[in-house]
């Protein structure tokens, strides 16, 4: 049996992993040469079932009008009229009334994940630099805080603990981090974890090259009907934010939207948080990726496909690290910038096509991409097997 992945970033290779554990011979395609060389690079780390909130809601929208003006703002809008923007936002809007189940659903899927990839990383022995130390989210704002409050109780249905915690709780669960003087709390749970996306990818295709029948090709796919023809089998598009072009090829339509958002990798850090800390207020996560590296990551922009590393978008996160946490070498950073595969209502698209009964989707995972692709590269392989053995 043969199968097609298109895309070599987290998606796809979690999709090629499940494919080959079902007995599938598999090829990767991706127009780069190696993996994870896109979206699945850089990331914040954080493996989150604690932020899996959908961020379709009212405060949302009003928050992003408030700092379409200011230049340091976590979101930034590019005004300039699109079609594909403008529909977009229209859907967001719209998903607005659904945003507590899909939050539900985000959880439920991001702990099915965190087990599998406890699975995968033991049975084919992957070190990707991983911390289990949980993930604190903290608070300086009161209507955030009272909201953070109200989806403890949607995580809860889905199954995760994430509770309250002081002012002083949160520098007694990090040490690390200085007090910020508006701090009203956090929300804290021990079961979230951090690695590096880009490590586990690599490792995890060199395992599947060596045990399992799987390989990778460096080819540009255009139109999924004529350069693949030749195929036998089924196909799973895992292309990230160049998905909607070649969905569009066989006249399916994926409203993803590419999110650009930054990291720094701050290298030799000194002083520096293990637990993974996610600021509510400046939108900022962090995690540490070993002992010699600390992975910062940010801000939401709606600019189109272009992955340009803007100097005034890195060192808000540069002065973020140094205000957080006083006594951090910043001396040696590498920048990055990434494109985030977006959906409107924020849930990926893990289905078939509507128009070919042999291409199947596992894409649009927006800010969740590392948090969910392995139970999204399970759920696809499970609907192939059921219509396809
Ligand atoms: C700043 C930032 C921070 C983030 N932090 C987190 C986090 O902390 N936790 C989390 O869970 N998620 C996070 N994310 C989101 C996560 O990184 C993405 O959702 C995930 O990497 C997307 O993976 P992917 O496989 O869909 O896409 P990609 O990694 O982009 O892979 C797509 C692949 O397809 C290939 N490709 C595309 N088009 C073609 C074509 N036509 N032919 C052949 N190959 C093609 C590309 O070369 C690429 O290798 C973050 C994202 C950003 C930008």
């Amino acid at each position: 049996m043969q199968a097609a992945v298109v895309g070599a970033g987290i998606t796809g290779i979690t999709t090629a992993y499940y494919l080959a554990r079902a007995g599938y011979s598999v090829t990767i395609y991706d127009e780069r040469k190696y993996p994870a060389m896109a979206t699945s690079y850089a990331n914040g780390g954080q493996l989150s079932a604690s932020n899996a909130e959908v961020w379709n809601s009212w405060r949302s929208v009003y928050k992003g009008i408030k700092w379409l003006s200011k230049k340091d703002a976590p979101l930034k809008i590019n005004p300039w009229p699109s079609i594909d923007k403008y529909s977009w936002f229209f859907k967001f809007i719209k998903e607005i009334p659904n945003a507590d189940t899909n939050t539900q659903r985000t959880c439920e899927m991001a702990l099915e994940a965190h087990n599998l990839y406890k699975k995968i990383a033991f049975e084919e022995d992957i070190q990707f630099d991983k911390v289990e130390k949980g993930i604190l989210h903290i608070y300086t704002n009161e209507a955030e805080y009272e909201n953070a409050k109200r989806v403890n109780e949607v995580y809860a249905k889905a199954g995760l603990n994430r509770w309250e915690v002081s002012a002083d709780e949160c520098i007694k669960i990090e040490p690390a981090l200085v007090r910020p003087p508006k701090l009203l709390g956090g929300m804290y749970n021990d079961t979230d974890f951090t690695g590096d996306i880009h490590k586990f990818c690599v490792e995890l295709l060199k395992v599947l090259q060596r045990k399992y029948d799987v390989k990778m090709r460096q080819i540009k796919i255009r139109n999924l009907k004529s350069d693949l023809h030749e195929h036998q089998g089924p196909v799973v598009v895992c292309a990230g934010v160049e998905s909607k072009m070649l969905a569009s090829t066989i006249g399916d339509n994926l409203p993803i939207y590419p999110v650009k958002g930054y990291s720094i990798t701050i290298h030799d850090p000194k002083v520096a948080p293990w637990t993974s800390l996610l600021d509510d207020e400046a939108k900022i996560v962090t995690s540490r990726l070993g002992k010699d590296r600390l992975r910062i990551a940010g801000t939401a922009e709606f600019n189109g496909y272009n992955t340009d590393i803007i100097q005034t978008r890195i060192k808000p996160l540069i002065n973020w690290a140094e205000k957080m946490f006083p006594g951090i070498n910043t001396e040696n950073i590498t920048p990055w910038a990434g494109l985030r595969p977006m959906m409107p209502n924020m849930m990926p698209v893990v289905n078939r096509s509507r128009n070919s009964k042999r291409i199947y989707y596992n894409t649009g995972h927006g800010h969740l991409g590392w948090t969910l692709s392995a139970y999204t590269a399970q759920s696809i392989v499970e609907q192939i097997r059921g219509k396809n053995d």
